[in-house]
């Protein structure tokens, strides 16, 4: 089994050390700063009881409050959890927001679950977190297999356990729950403004993208893509892939997607997932769950730019192999932090109490991503390094810049965790 923290943190030591930090001055960054394990009583509608386990990682919050979603998935162990906090701890700094990072996972496939039984494990699995989270301490957010929903369920039975109205203890919430206007389309979008200083950067206009994965994000992403000019040529989802060099509609194949569940359907010929990965194309946008490029199949990517907008992508190895055939890779920190930025102007207002329109808080988003990205290049031509070392390095010049400052995790309330 690979050690996704492991190799996660290897990278970064190795970004340390070129910005000449030892392990020693890494210090408190090598391990979370806390890890729980629960166990979720969940009562199905038939009446039987199963405990799920769950978990909250929180690994730095030197710049702020932690901060991350929580992944529902069938496979999420403890180590990707850490892995993913890592990842979330970097993505603040190299957007400049904050917080430090966090992440949750619950080992099960929300889509075996009944609506009401999904609600009951949300509700126990925030009873169960309830003393870690709030806040000014850590602030949960939606991720693969959660969503806004999820979070209404999170932040009310958050507020019956702390007596009051709390929404700025979770983001990604519906509007109508103290949600962010925006929230919703703020990583595919967010994906998108990175893109356009990447376009600028390298001088050249990208006309053509193939997106892998049609969830929120890879939508978002396609639809604000298709909008700018750009001509949508192959997209997939886990059942199909489907190509059309003359471009596919992303509201058409959304309409598809919700009819059938398939993104096939929507016009184009139907190719191999490989096939997708493989299309010469300007931009591969990788939009599904972590490792859609890997040593296996890395060789064969043909695109000019890859953008990361799941979380870890493209696995290490892989990197070094696109970066080899002059592959361009935007790193997942900085290409999907659109989401998290949005979570931070949620929490914003939550706290003020006054709302902005959609409009407001998009500009704002790209603001922060236009200015993340342009740093992150001027590290890369700075030191001559990768996107991805370049984002590393960033992120960690200002992790260091706050760690001297910073104490340690704050104490817990007086209760058995
Ligand atoms: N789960 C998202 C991420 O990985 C969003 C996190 C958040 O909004 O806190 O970035």
């Amino acid at each position: 089994m690979t050690k996704l923290f492991e190799t996660t943190w290897s990278d970064i030591a190795r970004a340390g050390a070129r910005l000449g930090l030892t392990t020693d001055a890494l210090g408190s960054l090598a391990e979370p700063s806390r890890i729980v394990e629960v166990g979720i009583p969940l009562t199905k509608d038939d009446g039987t009881t199963q405990t799920v386990r769950g978990w909250r990682v929180q690994h730095s919050n030197a710049r702020g409050p932690f901060k991350g979603g929580v992944r529902f998935h069938p496979h999420v162990q403890v180590d990707d959890v850490k892995n993913l906090a890592l990842l979330m701890t970097l993505k603040c700094a190299v957007v400049d927001i904050p917080f430090g990072g966090a992440k949750g996972g619950v080992s099960i496939d929300p889509r075996t679950l009944s609506r009401s039984e999904l609600e009951r494990l949300s509700r126990g699995y925030v009873r169960q977190i309830e003393p870690l989270i709030g806040p000014w301490t850590d602030i949960p957010a939606p991720d693969v297999g959660s969503g806004e929903e999820t979070m209404a369920w999170m932040v009310d039975e958050y507020s019956m356990l702390s007596h009051s109205f709390t929404p700025a203890a979770f983001t990604g919430k519906p509007v109508a729950t103290g949600g962010s206007r925006g929230r919703r389309a703020a990583t595919g979008y967010g994906g998108f403004d990175v893109l356009e200083v990447v376009q600028s950067e390298l001088g050249a206009p990208l006309k053509r993208v193939a997106v892998e994965g049609f969830g929120n994000v890879g939508y978002h992403f396609a639809e604000k893509a298709a909008e700018q000019g750009m001509t949508l040529v192959g997209v997939s989802d886990i059942h199909d892939a489907v190509t059309n060099p003359g471009g596919l509609d992303p509201a058409q194949v959304l309409k598809s997607k919700l009819a059938t569940g398939r993104v096939a359907g929507a016009g184009g010929h139907e190719v191999s997932h490989s096939a997708l990965l493989a299309m010469d194309t300007d931009v591969l946008v990788l939009a599904a769950i972590e490792h859609s490029v890997t040593a296996r199949n890395a060789d064969s990517i043909r695109a000019k730019v890859v953008l990361e907008l799941g979380n870890n992508s493209v696995s290490a190895e892989a990197g070094e192999t696109l970066a080899k055939k002059g592959i361009l890779v935007i790193p997942d920190i900085l290409a999907n932090a659109g989401g998290v930025v949005a979570s931070y102007f949620e929490w914003t207002q939550n706290l003020q109490g006054y709302y902005w329109t959609e409009a407001d808080v998009l500009s704002k988003v790209r603001d922060k991503l236009h200015v993340a990205a342009r740093d992150v290049f001027a590290v890369r031509d700075e030191h001559t390094v990768n996107l991805r070392t370049a984002a590393q390095m960033l992120a960690l010049e200002r992790l260091m810049a706050a760690m001297p400052h910073h104490a340690a995790t704050p104490r817990l309330t007086p209760v058995n965790v």
